[in-house]
């Protein structure tokens, strides 16, 4: 990146930012470029104001963060939105300086110019990125190898370095940028490591309001505490132990008390305690929690009471669950225009093939992931759903 404190001072249409608090970053994207962007952030009716490029008898209400140049033909070229701006016929169109909200990774692209800096932007940048995609009509698909690769720079190959309320903000950057190992890991730690019930956040800077749009589907945060609930039942059903009741020996009464004070003493347990409410613990901090379990054998003769549960129960069902779930798959989540998910699922079930790899699942994954990542699929409504809604909206209208 070019940044110097004079290219820009001889352009006399850069007015001065009237209430402007900070001196906005000056960047050249092109060399050569006709244009000047101001990328300004909106403010509210009493924060800073800068004097419309277009009008100058009008206010903005924002700050200007950069003073961006470009290209006006490449801009032209690329993307429709700046095509009808600046190649027809509203004001900006004979501008050499125009105003836009936020985003210079849009303008990075357009002109194949992306640099060290482009890698290293903070997540509410990204979501800037999508926000303008959506605004602009500009194609997400256009960003997808640039998210690709500041996900893997920024969080690692699978994203373990991220927290938690990172992960929480970049689900929805994962879907939109159809980023199956990034969206697979985030949801797959989610699972495990969130302290209660599980759900998305918005970045700094954005709100329900200036969000709006900009989150996934809730069937696919359903799903993602689905899984959370269903990998607790599978740690009860491995440790929970009905064995003592049924045994003849005279010592499983003592058996059963050691049991059950050896799972008290992990402080993990009952589950329904203490994976809910305010102080929940997270899987991951139940699954390290139970490999505190010490059982003490009443005797060294009885073949169920003399058992080190530790390692014929307790550790087996922890390796079981911490393996047991690989995230979800957008590919099993997103393909439902293409698919037929009655057939589909009698497939899955008869062949014991999870991740459909003729039908491009892009990782490999078992049948926990396709599971939950088909109850969180999008499925376009047949015909004769669209026949019966239409055939209601009628009837309510005539009511
Ligand atoms: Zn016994
Ligand atoms: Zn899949």
């Amino acid at each position: 990146m070019t940044t110097t404190g004079r290219l820009f001072t001889t352009n006399a249409r850069l007015s001065r930012v009237a209430t402007t608090t900070t001196t906005p970053r000056e960047i050249i994207i092109d060399e050569s470029g006709d244009l000047i962007i101001r990328v300004y952030k909106k403010s509210s009716a009493f924060d800073p104001k800068f004097q419309s490029s277009i009008d100058s008898s009008k206010t903005i209400d924002g700050e200007i963060l950069a003073i961006i140049k470009v290209t006006k033909k490449t801009l032209v070229d690329k993307s429709v939105y700046f095509a009808a701006m600046l190649a027809g016929g509203f004001g900006e169109a004979k501008q050499d300086t125009i105003d836009l909200e936020d985003e210079q990774l849009w303008f990075r692209h357009f002109h194949d110019s992306f640099n060290e800096a482009s890698y290293k932007v903070l997540i509410p940048t990204i979501w800037g990125a999508l926000k303008i995609a959506q605004f602009y009509n500009f194609k997400t698909e256009d960003l997808e190898d640039w998210f690709g690769k500041w996900l893997k720079d920024n969080g690692g190959d699978k994203l373990e370095k991220f927290t938690i309320e990172e992960l929480q903000t970049l689900l929805y950057p994962c879907q939109e940028f159809d980023n199956p190992h990034g969206f697979a890991h985030a949801t797959r730690r989610l699972v495990y490591e969130t302290e209660g019930h599980i759900k998305e956040l918005f970045p700094k800077g954005f709100s329900k309001w200036s969000g709006k749009h900009l989150h996934l589907h809730p069937r696919i945060i359903t799903s993602i505490n689905a899984a959370r609930g269903s990998l607790k039942t599978k740690i009860h059903q491995g440790i929970y132990s009905r064995r003592f009741f049924s045994s003849s020996c005279s010592c499983k009464m003592e058996g059963y008390f050691q049991y059950g004070l050896a799972l008290d003493k992990t402080g993990v347990w009952p589950l329904e305690e203490v994976m809910h409410g305010r102080d929940a613990f997270s899987l991951q901090q139940i699954l390290q929690g139970l490999g505190r379990f010490g059982y003490k054998a009443p005797n060294e003769t009885c073949n169920l009471c003399s058992q080190d549960f530790a390692t014929t129960v307790v550790g087996p069902t922890v390796d079981r669950v911490q393996r047991n779930f690989e995230g979800l798959c957008l590919d099993c989540i997103d393909k439902g225009e293409k698919r037929d998910w009655d057939f589909e699922y009698r497939y899955h079930q008869a062949r014991r093939v999870w991740d459909m790899a003729e039908a491009g699942c892009r990782f490999e994954h078992s049948e926990p992931t396709w599971y939950f990542s088909w109850m969180a699929r999008k499925q376009a409504a047949d015909f004769f759903e669209r026949e019966r809604d239409a055939r209601k909206r009628k009837a309510s209208e005539m009511d």
